[in-house]
């Protein structure tokens, strides 16, 4: 007699989707699309320097929170800065 023991426990633990990895994140905003009186400007170092980090790099779009549209612009800004000397390729 197979006598199946059916009290196999539902081991789902429904709690599982919970994860603090992945918290309520704030959603940034574009900051050229928030002000729209802001003008990239290549001439401008004091301007660009908020888009690349200590080494000269250019900050990705995690950290700018600026849209693909406008990523794209800052680095087209940053590189033409890098070539008329205004900012650095590198540091140290
Ligand atoms: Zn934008």
């Amino acid at each position: 007699m197979a006598d199946k023991k059916g009290n196999r426990k539902n081991n789902r633990n429904n709690d599982e989707d919970y994860n603090p990895k992945f918290r309520k994140m704030r959603k940034k905003v574009c900051v050229l699309c928030s002000d729209k009186n802001f003008v990239l400007d290549y001439k401008n170092p004091e301007q660009l320097r908020k888009f690349i980090n200590d080494k000269g790099k250019i900050l990705p779009r995690r950290a700018t929170g600026a849209c693909a549209k406008h990523q794209r612009d800052i680095t087209i800004a940053v590189k033409r800065a890098r070539h008329i000397a205004v900012l650095p390729y590198t540091q140290n």
